[in-house]
């Protein structure tokens, strides 16, 4: 959580300039603001830092999912390829636009493959939601060509690599539309918030509308802008954006700091028997927010953790048990328990939810366990990091060996 760590002057001179004029809202009121538009100011420099043409800041990266999927014209009834292996939103933000999730196979890189994605596409599929997990990045020239090949819709949900990019590209960019999230937990914070990109004008002025009640932003008399497309209240408010500008301005330093810090422990735990990382088709442009680590099978994931409990080893994930990252635990889901009644209800899963056959997704995600980098950490902090791993590794595989 580096962005977390780095709170500071800055965050606090944002936020400042926003409450002494007292306009919390990112729309209008030009004649008190002072010209304070910090909202605007945080897409800008989300813009520059990525490279896109647009960016548009919403309430939270689950809303600017949201958005990716609604402004790429991803709807009621599309059959949308999704992994198992993702934070829980991605799956619900299909759900709640009325499509219908196809679970793929992801691989190595711990991203959908171009081959699962191949092997779950029918003849309802739309669009494609490609998540890039854990600070990397998808295969992204296969699974272009797939989408290509298939005229399917790439929509990328980056929640987790901000910054990331594969070949020079930022993840986000490589498709329709693309977003982020900068909650509490991902590379740079602002509380509660997120960014949709895209690169498309017509898709960036969807966002815009569907995520305030369907305003078209023109002219200075809110109550008498038109309104092209019915939307929703997703805005993000100044103060949380004023965080995220001073925040996104430090995603340079961070990126530096966090790859530093995994190079460490990737060279001191490379030389550990049993120890493997999660693939990168662009080293060059991992996010580092996680050194992601395989073990040889599950069994030894396992007693790996429990060494680390044991030892007192911190700051690790376990997501093959966890409730909202792997879909063996997504029993809601897999029960379509809802409060209210979705379209999936009415038009039918388009899998059998409960019987689903990843053995893939089941023997990566079971054998890897993900460290979050710190940006913060010493050198010496580090290296007495990757001397505790090390050890607790060897300790779980002598039992075996
Ligand atoms: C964090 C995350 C989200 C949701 O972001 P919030 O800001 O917490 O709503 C969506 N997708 C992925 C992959 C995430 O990691």
């Amino acid at each position: 959580m580096p962005g977390t760590e780095l709170f500071g002057k800055e965050e606090k001179k944002e936020i400042n300039d926003v409450l002494e004029t007292g306009i919390l809202f990112r729309y209008n009121h030009d004649a008190q603001r002072n010209d304070i538009w910090k909202a605007r100011e945080f897409e800008n420099e989300v813009k520059k830092l990525l490279g896109a043409k647009y960016a548009h800041a919403v309430s939270s990266g689950s809303t600017a999912v949201a958005c990716a999927l609604a402004s790429a014209g991803i709807g009621a009834g599309d059959e949308v390829i999704v992994p198992p292996f993702t934070f829980i939103a991605s799956v619900e933000a299909v759900l709640f636009a009325g499509a219908l999730p196809v679970f793929a196979e992801i691989d190595e890189t711990l991203c959908l493959s171009a081959k699962g994605i191949k092997a779950a596409i029918t003849p309802k599929t739309k669009a494609v939601l490609l998540v890039h997990m854990c600070g990397g990045m998808g295969q992204m020239d296969e699974i272009l060509a797939v989408c290509k090949e298939h005229n399917l819709t790439l929509v990328e949900d980056a929640g987790q690599a901000f910054a990331a990019s594969y070949k020079g590209t930022s993840v986000g960019l490589m498709g329709k539309s693309g977003c982020y999230s900068f909650d509490f937990f991902k590379i740079a914070t602002c509380g509660e918030g997120g960014v949709m990109v895209t690169n498309d004008e017509q898709v960036y002025k969807n966002a815009d509308c569907y995520s305030d009640h369907g305003h078209s932003h023109v002219g200075n008399n809110r109550g008498m802008e038109p309104h092209p497309i019915l939307g929703y209240n997703y805005r993000i408010g100044e103060l949380s954006a004023a965080i995220g500008l001073a925040q996104a301005r430090k995603v340079p330093y961070i990126l530096e700091k966090n790859r530093e810090h995994k190079k460490i422990l990737m060279d001191e735990l490379s030389k550990v028997h049993g120890i493997s990382f999660s693939k990168l088709p662009d080293p060059a442009g991992d996010s580092a927010t996680f050194l992601n680590m395989f073990l040889p099978d599950t069994e030894s994931a396992k007693r790996v953790v429990d060494e680390f409990n044991k030892a007192g080893v911190a700051g690790f994930n376990y997501w093959f048990l966890n409730m909202y990252h792997f879909i063996n635990q997504w029993d809601h889901i897999k029960n379509l328990n809802v409060a209210a009644k979705l379209p999936i209800h009415i038009l039918g899963a388009p899998q059998d939810y409960k019987n689903l056959q990843l053995p893939k997704s089941q023997e990566v995600v079971g054998r890897l366990i993900s460290f979050g980098i710190r940006c913060t950490w010493t050198p010496d902090e580090v290296k007495a990091l990757a001397k505790k791993i090390g050890a607790c590794v060897e300790k779980a595989m002598a039992v075996h060996a």
